[in-house]
């Protein structure tokens, strides 16, 4: 079975975990601080501050930046939908503005349209790597005096119009999340050039406790389930979690069990600052190296299969490989399991946040909730399953209806 996702295990995450348990907390706060300095210099704005996750971060942006019960923000329709009722919870009323699905991302044209009396800001994201029109949307916002956040989560190393993604709106927020590019398990990190903003934002998160124990406990869960995936008993076990009858459950519970292990915010621990600051360090060849798969894999996609467009607003990072099919995805991911194919579709892509809030005027989001496709394609994919992946896909298009 190849699975649709894998995190890189590494001996030297180990080697970090067990330094950092021993390491003073005046030396903890140091790293943290190295990485914090690393972390803005590579977005090139003044101020990186880390979070607990990138969840956290947006609740701190949106706090921060003084959103009020009834406040609307405009949010794209088609993004994680994790993040509407984080944004429902502070009385803000969330806006979606439809997507172009050939890019999966927001446009400024579909923004402007959503902007009323009562909008107080932008939130966008650069889904999946692809810059979005940053340039033209802040422009819009600016001509109505409005916030743009962006959510970078996707595309940290994505560059629009020559610079780095993250220092264009009021402030960014970016996840450290296992699957993200730079996974230090858990945490995430929020940018901003405004100094009273970051000033209020360090307030708030000064005195969190710093635990090291809860991401290296994070990352041996994390280990234990890529053994699993690994293992021989996958594919039945895989078979059976993606059938029609048990994956929509089986989704709700894995990320269920994903919120216990994130628990409380807590400080950003040493453990975290290490793993960041090497994977920070290691980021461009990365990018280099699996763009370079990203484009080998949309070049090979047999008919149906529409690759994401992501080449017209600056420099794509990767994070996954994304397409769009033309057919029941349904069909397809249990034809899929069947050769030995793990493929994502629906939510475990993203979701249609328009529909989770009852808006039926967004058709490009509702088009690629229906159509995305995961393909496998990730650091270690062996250019032999590659090719399996390339190969079955193109057997599946001419099967599936
Ligand atoms: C991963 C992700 C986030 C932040 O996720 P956390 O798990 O809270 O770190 C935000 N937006 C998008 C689109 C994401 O995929």
């Amino acid at each position: 079975m190849i699975p649709r996702r894998r995190i890189a295990f590494e001996w030297a995450d180990l080697g970090d975990a067990l330094r950092a348990l021993a390491v003073s907390p005046a030396l903890a706060a140091e790293q943290v601080g190295a990485f914090e300095r690393a972390f803005a210099a590579a977005i090139g704005v003044p101020h990186a501050i880390v979070t607990a996750s990138g969840r956290d971060a947006l609740g701190l942006i949106l706090d921060g930046l003084g959103f009020a019960p009834g406040d609307e923000l405009v949010i794209p329709a088609y993004t994680l939908g994790e993040l509407v009722p984080l944004i429902r919870a502070r009385g803000i009323v969330a806006v979606p503005a439809d997507i172009d699905p050939a890019t999966f991302n927001v446009t400024a044209d579909r923004v402007a349209a959503r902007i009323g009396p009562r909008t107080r800001g932008i939130f966008v994201v650069h889904l999946l790597g692809a810059p979005c029109d940053i340039g033209a949307i802040c422009a819009v916002a600016d001509a109505h005096r409005l916030a743009v956040i962006e959510d970078c989560a996707h595309a940290l190393g994505a560059q629009c119009e020559g610079r780095p993604v993250g220092s264009f709106g009021r402030a960014a927020l970016f996840s450290l999340e296992a699957t993200k590019a730079v996974a230090t398990f858990g945490g995430g990190v929020l940018t901003t050039a405004d100094d009273e903003l970051a000033a209020r934002i360090r307030a708030r998160v000064a005195d969190r406790p710093r635990r090291e124990w809860p991401p290296v406990r994070k990352m041996l869960l994390k280990f234990a389930e890529e053994a699993v995936i690994r293992s021989p008993a996958y594919a039945l076990l895989a078979r059976w979690m993606f059938s029609d009858r048990v994956a929509g459950g089986f989704e709700k519970f894995y990320r269920r069990a994903h919120d216990r292990v994130r628990g409380n915010p807590a400080a950003f621990s040493a453990f975290q600052a290490r793993l960041g600051l090497r994977k920070l360090a290691r980021l461009a060849v990365r990018q280099q190296t699996l763009n370079a798969r990203w484009e080998a894999m949309a070049a090979q996609l047999p008919a149906r299969f529409e690759r994401q467009q992501r080449g017209d607003h600056g420099k794509a990072a990767f994070y996954n490989f994304v397409a769009r099919f033309d057919g029941d995805i349904g069909a397809l991911r249990q034809a899929a399991l069947r050769d030995g194919l793990d493929l994502g579709v629906g939510s475990e892509v993203m979701d249609d946040t328009a529909a989770m809030l009852g808006f039926d005027d967004c058709p490009g989001a509702a088009r690629a909730f229906r159509q995305a496709v995961l393909l496998p394609l990730y650091p270690g994919l062996s250019e032999r399953r590659f090719r399996r992946v390339v190969a079955t896909l193109g057997r599946l298009a001419q099967e599936v209806k």
